[in-house]
């Protein structure tokens, strides 16, 4: 993403183009892949921890990213579709891990992911799936 669409970006959602916030966006949408927070936090090491926690946070209530956390707790982050606003996320989508490169990607579904459970109304669904990526499966 080039600086004037980060910029466009964030003045849809409210927020002022600091420096950190711009430096993160940069990052994620050049890898273009779920990114862990270690990796995050290697990329941004001339700013503050707690503020790059912080903003993480930020991105997420504004719908701009969206976090996956796995069973080893180990957190991921992606940025969100346009699909996402400021209330609502938006995700019809499966978060696959490699058991090999531990790579991880969001992927869409073939067919819109539905499921229904008596007495309740499901707003969000989180499912992650896990097995061998495109490049590991060679
Ligand atoms: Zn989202
Ligand atoms: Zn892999
Ligand atoms: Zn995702």
């Amino acid at each position: 993403m080039a600086a004037t669409s980060i910029k466009k970006l964030l003045k849809t959602r409210n927020l002022k183009a600091t420096e950190l916030r711009m430096a993160l966006l940069e990052i994620m949408s050049n890898l273009g892949k779920a990114v862990s927070y270690q990796e995050i936090q290697n990329s941004l090491t001339n700013f503050d921890r707690i503020t790059l926690y912080r903003t993480l946070n930020t991105f997420i209530k504004r719908g701009i990213l969206h976090k996956i956390i796995f069973e080893d707790h180990q957190s991921f982050y992606a940025l969100c579709s346009m699909d996402c606003t400021t209330d609502r996320h938006q995700h019809q989508h499966v978060h696959f891990q490699c058991n090999q490169c531990k790579e991880v990607s969001c992927l869409e579904a073939k067919e819109p992911i539905q499921l229904a459970i008596s007495n309740h109304f499901v707003d969000e669904i989180e499912i992650t799936a896990s097995g061998l990526c495109q490049e590991c499966n060679k």
